[in-house]
């Protein structure tokens, strides 16, 4: 018999997380609009103010590409079970297209599409040169051993290959929702095993272990860019002013949904700089400790327990829900789409959203909260690191490179791509943080450089975004999703059609 496969280093296998299935059905209930349509509808609101005619508009939001696949997985009980999966490609103005593939029970067409959209919006915001793709597994992972997983990703991938939807130059996946490195290293395996001649093969999907060609802090990038987010608007006067904030990141009271790889990161990083996670939601459960939990301490029982109620010193409360309603500064939810819908909006109280999950919040929850108040910093903006730093990845792939295995002169080299990917294409001509001034000087490690141009990164697009919702009087949404189709838009047009 095999033996049960070593854990790879580089990132925790582990975080499936089916907690949030239930608020999308609860979204539906109340008669909220379903995914897709709520990202049309934000498209759509911020499309109102745009430069672009309808016309043009009309085909920035469609979907260029939907595949979907039926394969039969065959079961170590030896029964065969037929599994449903996805590709959507949203928009080709910039190509490879790119989005992570994700695995849970409520996986569809449309989900898919709403996902690849966003992916669409969120890179032309920060300027990271892909079109928007997203994949999706309907299952539910849990139910499943290693080895039917690894089936699964296997096949699913050998199906993106004989459609040409997965290659890098055509479409790259990552990790999202129920997936993580291990997947990544599978995916990548197989790709190569089916297309041994193509020599960048190892590129054909990011978020892969470090063994396998990852890069240094593509697990923390989400997290990461959320923290940089978040700090950069909570150093916005205008914005604490009118909430009623001090300002600055330490003592904030937080709420995190989510301890999956999105959500932990992020708890860190608050924690780190001195705000408190008063409380945190997961699909078993919550945990609340007004003095703010210790996030360390409440990893090392996470791992351990694979649960993080019943974590000492702080309360735990049996449903997830109600943790979102707690009085806060911040509520981050981190897990799926829909979970602040009509139906719980008018109980949330906190006085700032930070969208680290995609879709977290419906058009009409929206309007709710913003009727109280409420700011919401909106997802295609706060959860971009991810992509970034998968951008990061890709590009060192490319450039075939293993920094700390060369020549100094070559490594020096292959860092001034990243230098030079972070000076034109995030740069802008703007002024560049220190952490990146001392790089282009004295050089630095492959976190360094992945930490600043995520850093760079997310700073910029915040202020990209406060001047447009300033110069347009609307939301942070509104105008993260106005760049995005200023952008999209010039570039369809100097592109042309064809034919
Ligand atoms: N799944 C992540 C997202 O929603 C990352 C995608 C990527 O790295 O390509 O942004």
């Amino acid at each position: 018999a095999r033996q049960a496969p070593k854990v790879l280093a580089g990132g925790n296998l582990n975080f499936v997380r089916q907690a949030s299935a239930a608020a999308i059905e609860q979204a539906a209930n109340a008669g909220d609009p379903n995914f897709l349509e709520s990202v049309d509808m934000f498209f759509e609101k911020a499309g109102a103010l745009a430069s672009p005619s309808s016309d043009v508009l009309a085909e920035i939001k469609a979907c260029n590409n939907i595949l979907k696949v039926q394969f039969p997985l065959k079961l170590s009980n030896g029964r065969v079970e037929l599994v449903e999966a996805y590709r959507a490609q949203h928009s080709h103005h910039r190509t490879p297209v790119k989005g992570g593939v994700r695995m849970a029970p409520a996986v569809d067409a449309e989900e898919t599409m709403a996902l690849a959209a966003l992916m669409t919006f969120k890179c032309a915001l920060v300027d990271v040169p892909f079109g928007g793709a997203k994949g999706g597994i309907k299952i539910d992972p849990k139910k499943y051993t290693i080895y039917e997983k690894e089936a699964i990703i296997r096949r699913y991938t050998a199906e993106l290959v004989k459609k040409n939807f997965i290659g890098p130059a055509l479409d790259v996946p990552a990790p999202d929702y129920g997936t993580g490195p291990q997947e990544m290293a599978w995916i990548k395996d197989t790709y190569q095993g089916l297309r041994p001649n193509d020599i960048n093969g190892h590129a054909c999907v990011t978020g892969k272990p470090l063994e396998e060609g990852g890069i240094r802090g593509r697990p923390q990038a989400t997290g990461l860019g959320v923290f940089y987010g978040l700090r950069e608007f909570l150093n916005y006067k205008d914005l604490t002013d009118r909430l009623g904030l001090a300002p600055g990141m330490k003592d904030k009271t937080m709420i995190i949904q989510g301890f999956g790889n999105v959500g932990r990161h992020t708890a860190e990083f608050v924690h780190k700089a001195g705000a408190k996670v008063i409380a945190l939601a997961e699909h078993d459960g919550g945990l609340i400790d007004e003095n703010g939990l210790d996030i360390d301490a409440l990893k090392a029982y996470h791992q351990k327990h694979g649960t993080i109620t019943g974590f000492p010193g702080a309360k735990t409360v049996k449903d997830p829900y109600s943790i979102l309603e707690l009085p806060c500064d911040v509520l981050i939810p981190a897990a799926l789409e829909s979970q602040i819908h009509s139906g719980n909006a008018a109980r949330i109280q906190a006085k700032l959203v930070a969208e680290a999950a995609n879709g977290p919040v419906t058009p009409p929850a929206e309007d709710i909260l913003e009727a109280k108040g409420t700011v919401i910093l909106p997802d295609l903006l706060m959860n971009a690191g991810g992509v970034t730093v998968s951008y990061f990845e890709w590009l060192k792939n490319l450039n075939h490179v293993r920094f700390g295995r060369m020549s100094r002169r070559m490594e020096e080299h292959s860092k001034q791509v990243l230098v030079t990917a972070i000076e034109s294409e995030f740069g802008n001509g703007k002024k560049l943080s220190d952490m990146t001034r001392k790089l282009i000087t004295k050089g630095g490690t492959e976190e360094d450089f992945v930490f600043s141009g995520l850093e760079e990164t997310m700073v910029i697009a915040v202020e990209d975004v406060i001047k447009m919702a300033k110069a347009k009087n609307c939301s942070f949404r509104t105008a993260a999703y106005l760049i995005s189709i200023e952008k999209i838009s010039t570039s369809y047009r100097i592109s042309g059609i064809f034919p």
